[in-house]
């Protein structure tokens, strides 16, 4: 018997914590801890403990399908690529668009990268970072020059006082929830904000149960209470700061007295004023958040809210302080940082700077130039002009994502996929995205290939081929490359590794330039910014000054908005979406692994005691969930965790699809999509 250990990162969430994959006979059959990591010293939660369940499902995609006369036949991969290629060849360039991928390695969203701007040369490419966090991208650059997570996992042990809004971070991200409880353990105070008493909030010293969309006025109503007592950090302000003063005419306005606050937020006064004094005076306060956080039309508002406080008590910089976004997917980060968005390549370099386009056509050298330096559209701005500007947009290409639930307002998705001429899908599994393609190729999962991937914390770690791919599966990069051949661009795609990509890659993006493989290859890894080989990476950024023209953070008035469906006679219930801790995003690798889905084989809705009592409905019973966008029949689950009035569905499930519900409402800056609040009504079941 041949048995192996291999060493790589976890494919599910954006925490990054590594473990060994059991090889047996070149068969993944387990996972072992692997202690080394810094992230997580071994430890893993269960999503990463069955990480090896999926990989030889039998469901996995092992040959090419292309549909005929409506349904999928088998095909070699030369007729798949050629129709492909004479497809796309046909298109104008921003007739097509692009989605590339949070799952998959930062060599495979680079590739993608490429190939839409050189080969298709449409502006028109996204990923799902749209939908999770685009707030805390453009809302961070906005006020710190840099978009991202501020410290590192292991630096929020360090932390004197916790503060976490809109994460779930105990189900959501265990081993970032587990620095938490180091910190509570060396005597941090840990505080909650959420319309649930989650597994996080019952650990939690405060818990601040308010209605979801109620953030800026609630950090706005702390922030007077800090002024009014003298706590923010004057001298950090005065030398590292601008704006304070337009942020104190705005949160000294009436509309944040603590009554006021606590009449919009639901929360007591006498816990709004404890919040503040603790977060002001622990002298190490950090802010941990999520998509309760970003998922809103004032995303944007909300990330800038969070860096406001954090620059008025003077939180940034140092160990144990922080803005501290916890990305959901493995490599969301990464596949930002690669320019798989519409408005930057790699490293966050805009198209629309000049010098910029002519940096990477000059590198690339395709013969025919790339596409235009303009921004292109969003993920959910596409779904928008496929079904109201019809011709506009053609064909699509989505590698690694399923917009068929991922995506707000089900129904309108679908509308708007079945309106395409050309839709290509690349995947390991059939998805319900899948289904609607004209062709369908099978790609590879982590465990079978080498690359390297982006956490939350900026950390960029390996992965490490465990086994060889089911069937005819290939790499992901490796399909691309062989449809840009296709099309006439073999020179510029004719990398032999992922490694030769990195490192063209490298060349490109400033920081990224001093990372390579063998300086990768170790525990720890390197966070970026790492601009030269000599560089020891940056666990916590803004040490000295932050990324703006002038140094300074840009502290900003921001007045309360409420979101933009509230409760009212009709559809009296708020609904507010998320995860859970047994599964991941659409379900389509976590429903395969037989012991997650054993633990939670569907979806529910959670609601309080006494809004079950009204509608008359018992645990366990079957609801009807109703929004102005669709319905759907759902299990009911009672609990007094919940705000009344407010309910909750986990979105994985697509029998009981969350995403029929919610609204595709748009923050005007990040247009990310209100998933986080919509109204909606419930009904009790009726027996026949
Ligand atoms: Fe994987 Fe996240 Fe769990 Fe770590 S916390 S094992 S990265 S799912």
């Amino acid at each position: 018997m041949d048995l192996k250990y291999v060493q790589t990162t976890c494919p599910y969430c954006g925490t990054g914590c590594s473990f060994n994959l059991v090889v047996k006979d070149g068969k993944v059959v387990g996972t072992a801890p692997y202690h080394r990591s810094p992230v997580n010293e071994g430890k893993v939660c269960p999503k990463g403990t069955y990480a090896h369940e999926f990989i030889n499902s039998p469901d996995r995609l092992t040959k090419p399908l292309i549909k005929k006369d409506g349904k999928f036949v088998e095909a070699s991969w030369e007729e798949a690529i050629k129709l492909i290629a004479d497809k796309f060849k046909s298109y104008k360039p921003d007739e097509c668009a692009v989605l590339s991928s949070a799952r998959v390695s930062n060599e495979e969203n680079y590739a993608m990268m490429k190939f839409a701007r050189g080969v298709l040369k449409t502006r028109h490419i996204d990923h799902c970072a749209r939908l999770c966090h685009a707030s805390t991208v453009a809302g961070l650059a906005n006020i710190f020059g840099s978009g991202a997570m501020t410290n590192s996992i292991p630096d929020i042990a360090q932390s004197k006082c916790v503060f976490v809004i809109g994460s779930n971070t105990f189900e959501n991200h265990p081993l970032i929830g587990r620095q938490i409880m180091k910190a509570k353990s060396n005597g941090a105070k840990v505080v909650y904000v959420d319309p649930r008493k989650t597994p996080t909030g019952k650990q939690a010293d405060l818990f601040l149960q308010f209605y979801s969309g109620t953030d800026v006025c609630l950090l706005n109503g702390m922030m007077q209470e800090i002024i009014k007592n003298g706590w923010e950090k004057k001298e950090f302000i005065e030398k590292r700061c601008n704006g304070f003063d337009e942020l104190k005419k705005e949160v000294m306005k009436d509309d944040y007295s603590l009554e006021n606050v606590s009449s919009v937020t639901g929360v007591p006064v006498d816990d709004i004023k404890t919040a503040a004094e603790w977060f002001s005076k622990s002298g190490a306060s950090t802010i941990l958040y999520s998509m309760g956080i970003t998922q809103h039309t004032t995303g944007v508002d909300n990330v800038k809210s969070v860096g406001n406080i954090q620059m008025l008590t003077g939180n940034l910089g140092r160990p144990g302080t922080g803005v501290n976004a916890l990305r959901g997917q493995n490599n969301v980060q990464g596949a930002c940082d690669m320019g798989a968005l519409p408005v930057v390549f790699t490293g966050y370099q805009k198209v629309i700077d000049e010098a910029a386009h002519k940096k990477f056509a000059d590198a690339w050298k395709f013969p025919d130039g790339i596409a235009e330096g303009k921004n292109g559209y969003e993920v959910t701005v596409m779904m928008d002009v496929l079904t109201d500007k019809p011709g506009e947009l053609k064909c699509m290409y989505i590698m690694g994502e399923n917009p068929m639930i991922s995506d707000p307002d089900l129904t309108h998705v679908e509308h708007a996929l079945k309106s395409l001429e050309f839709l290509v899908v690349q995947d390991i599994f059939m998805n319900e995205t899948g289904v609607l393609a004209d062709v369908v190729l099978p790609s590879c999962c982590y465990a079978e290939k080498d690359g390297t991937q982006t956490s939350t914390e900026r950390r960029v770690q390996m992965w490490r081929k465990a086994q060889d791919p089911p069937g005819e599966a290939k790499l992901d990069w490796v399909i691309i490359s062989e449809i840009a051949k296709a099309m006439g661009y073999g020179e510029q795609f004719a990398w032999s590794s992922a490694e030769e990509i990195f490192n063209e890659m490298a060349t490109l993006t400033p920081s990224y330039a001093g990372m390579d493989y063998e300086r990768l290859n170790r525990p720890e890894a390197l966070h970026w910014p790492c601009p030269t080989k000599e560089h020891p990476g940056t666990p916590i950024l803004h040490i000295e000054k932050f990324g703006m023209p002038d140094g300074k953070g840009l502290m900003t008035a921001i007045p309360f908005k409420y979101q933009q469906e509230r409760p009212d006679a009709e559809y009296p219930i708020l609904l507010t979406t998320g995860r859970c801790i047994w599964h991941w995003h659409t379900g389509t690798m976590t429903r395969r692994s037989e012991s997650l889905e054993r633990e939670e084989p569907t979806g529910w809705i959670e609601m309080h005691p006494e809004d079950a009592k009204a509608l008359g409905v018992k645990n366990n019973e079957m609801v009807k969930a109703i929004s102005r966008r669709g319905e759907i029949t759902i299990k009911a689950r009672i609990t007094d965790t919940i705000k009344k009035g407010v309910m909750f569905i986990p979105f994985h499930f697509v029998e009981c699809a969350a995403n029929m519900l919610t609204i595709n409402a748009l923050d005007p800056i990040a247009k990310i999509p209100e998933s986080k609040a919509c109204a909606i009504k419930v009904e009790k079941i009726q027996e026949a």
